[in-house]
């Protein structure tokens, strides 16, 4: 997808650190943290969001990479989410989970 940030930050066009990445995902930092840790989750391959997933292994994999990442970088305790749709706050048509660890500043994200 072009014009797709998410895609872009995935073939590495700005030099995004990835916290944590694998052959199915890459894990980097919310440019606009709501929590003390605020880390994504993005799927190498292009899926609009959750309502476009057709594969449970895709979806599999995509949560292993949040336990993986979280193991790796010792937060024990977190809250993952994913928002599907405009309405819900959903702002990046790349679907992506959210790690959230420490104190959650706001949950309207
Ligand atoms: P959504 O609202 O779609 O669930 O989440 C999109 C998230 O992506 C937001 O929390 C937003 O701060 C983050 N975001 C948007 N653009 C960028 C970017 O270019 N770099 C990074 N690191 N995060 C971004
Ligand atoms: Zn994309």
């Amino acid at each position: 997808m072009e014009d797709c940030i998410f895609c872009k930050i995935v073939k590495g066009d700005f030099n995004t650190e990835f916290v944590y990445e694998n052959e199915h995902a890459v894990v980097f930092k919310d440019i606009n943290p709501k929590a003390d840790t605020h880390l994504l989750v993005v799927p190498r391959k292009h899926v609009a969001s959750l309502n476009e997933v057709e594969d449970a292994e895709f979806i599999g994999n995509l949560m292993m990479t949040v336990k993986e990442t979280c193991k790796k970088i010792g937060l024990k305790s977190y809250k993952t989410m994913i928002n599907t749709g405009k309405e819900a706050g959903q702002t990046v048509f790349h679907l992506h989970i959210h790690i959230l660890g420490g104190e959650i500043k706001s949950f309207d994200l």
